[in-house]
């Protein structure tokens, strides 16, 4: 399906960016002169609010010592509850139900140590072959944890193409034997969106609790996790979000899980007013505050109270409504203008199903992310043959998209990949 009025030329991509309603978000971000940044899903840019709250949390630091944790700009006591009541509405959660704390791998150890309850024939862990190996590792290891042999309790759904996976093969999978399911919201390869809401129903229908990585959507799709009852959740800020490399993470837990004991306790872990009782019971955060563990990491948080503020004035459905538009015009111009070049889609098309980048596959991928990067281009590459490319809502423009496709087409043409080695760098 074409873009109303749909053409390959660079007026058109101008008339798209004169319709933009988030073109002005534009210059609040550090976007590099004479380079072209696609890769905002895998690490996002920084923003001058990001960049004006960490340096605000310094000073904080500077001026106040100790007393920075009730005293400053941006106090932090209370800093991961209340950007966890900012990150609320990206993802469909009441504030008490979302926390910034950890990061993607430690906070699914955290609620797998506390959501993972083998009991008699239900012992295993069910995920999928696709999804990012920290996931798995971390699932294994979980299971090693428990004495179990992660090849016979770890199962993963297969996907039928190598690119997608069909809800209705997961639910398949769902038997007595199942105790927790683990799943990505938004693939990271294909970009791939599962249906979160079915698939939580058909797991509570047999009784099984249901977890979902949500590092690929957060801050690029809306999402209901309250609504459609998922039990728990858990993502990193540093994508979609822009909250900085290795910044902190953010985890959702269902209400109807207060008062659950963390599998991984610590002092963070306490209801705000005992926590400096220093008593040697814990009384836990009747919120998904509990699934904090230590001190909070407030210079890696603090980029994030920024950030945050801008996905707040932007509001994620127009943020959607932009990211699906400019990853529809990148995948028409690459049907129309890189036809028969060896170029294979493999996102989604429905709109529905797609979340916030096209993957490109292509034989040749690993030496053509070399030519973008000599081209001017940030793209990135997943062995063995995709070249991710995200066109983010708040910073990348329509003709940026235009200029993108065009240098693909003269590096094709001109076979100019040719002089790069077919592999992959240490980071790709
Ligand atoms: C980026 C990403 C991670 C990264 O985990 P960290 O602990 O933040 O390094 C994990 N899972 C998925 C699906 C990701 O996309």
């Amino acid at each position: 399906m074409l873009l109303k009025n749909f053409d390959v030329t660079l007026r058109y991509a101008k008339e798209l960016d004169e319709e933009d309603f988030l073109a002005h978000f534009r210059e609040e971000f550090y976007l590099k002169p004479g380079s072209i940044y696609m890769d905002g899903n895998s690490l996002g840019l920084l923003s001058k609010r990001a960049e004006r709250t960490l340096l605000e949390s310094l000073e904080d630091w500077k001026e106040h010592g100790i007393d920075g944790w009730t005293q400053g700009k941006h106090p932090w006591f209370f800093l991961a509850e209340e950007l966890g009541e900012k990150l609320a509405p990206l993802v469909g959660g009441s504030a008490e139900e979302v926390i910034v704390t950890g990061s993607t791998t430690v906070n699914l150890h955290q609620l797998v140590s506390s959501f993972y309850k083998p009991e008699g024939k239900r012992t295993k862990i069910l995920a999928d072959e696709l999804t990012f190996p920290s996931d798995i590792y971390a699932l294994q290891s979980q299971l090693r944890i428990h004495g179990y042999d992660p090849d016979a309790q770890l199962i993963r759904v297969k996907s039928r193409d190598g690119r997608f996976l069909e809800e209705d093969d997961i639910i398949e999978a769902m038997d007595e034997t199942v105790a927790l399911i683990v799943l990505p919201t938004v693939l990271y390869r294909s970009g791939q969106i599962l249906d979160i809401k079915r698939l939580t129903d058909e797991a509570h229908r047999r009784g099984i609790v249901i977890g979902f990585d949500a590092c690929h959507s957060v801050g690029s799709i809306p999402h209901s996790f309250s609504e459609w009852d998922v039990d728990f959740s858990f993502w990193c800020n540093y994508k979609h979000l822009n909250g900085g490399p290795g910044g902190v993470g953010g985890l959702f837990v269902n209400r109807k899980h207060f008062g659950r004991m963390p599998g991984l306790a610590g002092w963070f872990s306490s209801a705000k007013e005992k926590q400096f009782d220093m008593e040697h019971t814990l009384t836990p955060a009747l919120s998904a505050g509990a699934f904090q563990i230590g001190t909070p990491h407030v210079l890696s948080a603090a980029p994030l109270i920024g950030s945050l503020e801008i996905f707040t004035e932007a509001g994620i459905g127009n943020i959607r409504q932009k990211s699906l538009k400019i990853n529809r015009y990148l995948m028409d111009l690459i049907d129309s203008e890189l036809a028969d070049m060896g170029f294979i889609i493999g996102t989604p098309r429905e709109d529905a199903r797609r979340g916030g980048h096209v993957s490109l596959e292509h034989i040749e991928a690993a030496r053509i992310c070399k030519s973008l990067k000599e081209n001017g281009i940030i793209p990135d590459f997943r062995a063995p043959n995709i070249i991710r490319l995200a066109p983010v809502a708040l910073y990348s423009s329509f003709e940026e998209v235009w200029e993108v496709v065009q240098i693909l087409k003269k590096i094709m043409a001109e076979k100019q990949y040719e002089k790069f080695k077919n592999e992959r760098e240490v980071v790709a």
